[in-house]
Formats: C-alpha cells, structure tokens, sequence
C-alpha cells in the first residue's frame, strides 16, 4: 500500500538543516536522530521553518482509542487530520466532538469503508454523501478533504468527490501500522517527511498512539510543525 516511502537523510534534509542553522556554526547533517534533538540547532516549539506535515488518522472514532489518540495529541502540541468513517461517527458522536474540540480537522472516509471503486457511481455518492452529512450534523460544519478507503480511486470517484466539494487526499509515507508495525518503525517512518508531505496511519491500535511523542519531537528538532492539509492543493500547510 505505501509508496514513495521517504528515508531520512537525505540531500533535502541536509539542505534544510543548513537553511535552519543559518548563523550556527556547526551544522548537522543527520536527521535521523529521532528523539534525541540535534545539538547544534535546537528549534523553539514555535519554529515551522522547515515547513508543515500532516499527520493523519484514519477509520475511527473508535471507542477506547480516540480518547487516548487525542490526549497524546494534544499533550504532544500536534493536530491531526482524522479521517472519520461516516458510521463509525454517527455511533460516536460525542467522539467526533471531542476530536473537534481537541482542534483536529475532520475528514470523510466513506460510510462503511468498500472498495469504492468497485461499487455503482450511485453507491460511491451515497457512501459519500452520508458521511458528509452525518460529520455536518454533529460539529456544524461538512469536511472538505476525502481519503478513499485503500487509497483507490478512480475517475468516476474524483467526479463524485468534486460534485459534494471534497478534496482527495492519499497519503505520501505510509506508517503502516496496519500492517504490525511497530511503535519505532513509525517513528522512523515518520522523521522521512518532508514539507508539505502526509502520513497515513489509524486511530485504532496503541503503537500509533504511543509514537505521537516522538514524532512531535522529532519534528521538533527539525523545526518542522503538524499543519492543516489545505483544501486547495490536498498538502500539509500552515494551520488557517
Ligand atoms: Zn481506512
């Protein structure tokens, strides 16, 4: 499922860290040091300089998981993007509230999570169209951003999507913790994005959870933040 998997490392990274140390005498080349900040530019919390990611979570709100998803998120100073499945919120509203309240963006995911492409045009608005109405009914406001489920998609499903407003957003490093990944393999995942990128991972297994604190803290140490996913081009960019 995952493509363009980024390593760290790499000559865009050296670049950035030379354009962050500016001024610093001694710059560091390797920034893959995950927890452990580099010594010779340390970032102030409030320094994006090296650009925005979106860290994204998908399929929930999940009872015993989005509580504990949206503390570690909040006591880490990250938002998220969470992509809702249109039933999973309509079974936990008060969920899809706290995700609201807690400052993360909501997306739609479809209703029941088929392979989209597979199904009638009608099928596809209907998955689409429910999802968007039930996230609408409880926080007032209908999403602007659509992750297809699997990351299929296809031309029909793109002129469902512009129909109801919605932007499609795949993912540019895939966590894969659905896939038995462990707490420091999305960790290391994680420190390969670059400005702009997205990560996909899920709101619904403890690794993913426990690995919010260094993912904020390497970006951190990278001077990069957690942004908004813009509506416009589907990257991650400065919070509106
Ligand atoms: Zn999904």
């Amino acid at each position: 499922m995952g493509r363009n998997i980024s390593r760290p490392g790499t000559e865009n990274d050296r670049k950035r860290s030379l354009k962050l140390a500016l001024g610093v005498a001694v710059v560091a080349t390797a920034t893959a040091g995950l927890a452990v900040p580099s010594a010779a530019a340390p970032a102030p919390a409030d320094n994006c300089g090296g650009g925005y990611v979106g860290l994204t979570y998908d399929d929930g709100p999940a009872q015993g998981f989005t509580s504990s998803l949206l503390s570690a998120l909040r006591q880490n100073g990250v938002r998220a993007t969470l992509f809702n499945i249109g039933q999973n919120a309509q079974n936990n509203a008060s969920l899809v509230s706290a995700e609201k309240n807690a400052g993360m963006w909501i997306g739609n995911h479809s209703w029941t999570h088929p392979h989209l492409t597979q199904t009638s045009q009608s099928q596809m608005l209907s998955e689409l169209q429910r999802t968007q109405q039930a996230i609408q009914q409880i926080t007032g406001t209908a999403p602007r951003l659509f992750r297809p489920p699997y990351g299929e998609t296809s031309a029909t499903l793109k002129s469902v999507e512009r129909q109801l407003g919605l932007t499609e957003v795949i993912w540019d490093v895939d966590s894969q913790d659905w896939n038995g990944a462990s707490t420091a393999q999305i960790v290391q995942r994680a420190s390969g994005l670059q400005n702009g990128q997205v990560i996909l991972m899920h709101d619904g297994y403890s690794t993913t959870i426990q690995a919010i604190p260094q993912i904020a803290a390497n970006l951190r140490s990278r001077g990069m933040c957690a942004g908004m996913i813009s509506p416009s081009t589907g990257r991650a960019v400065a919070p509106a």
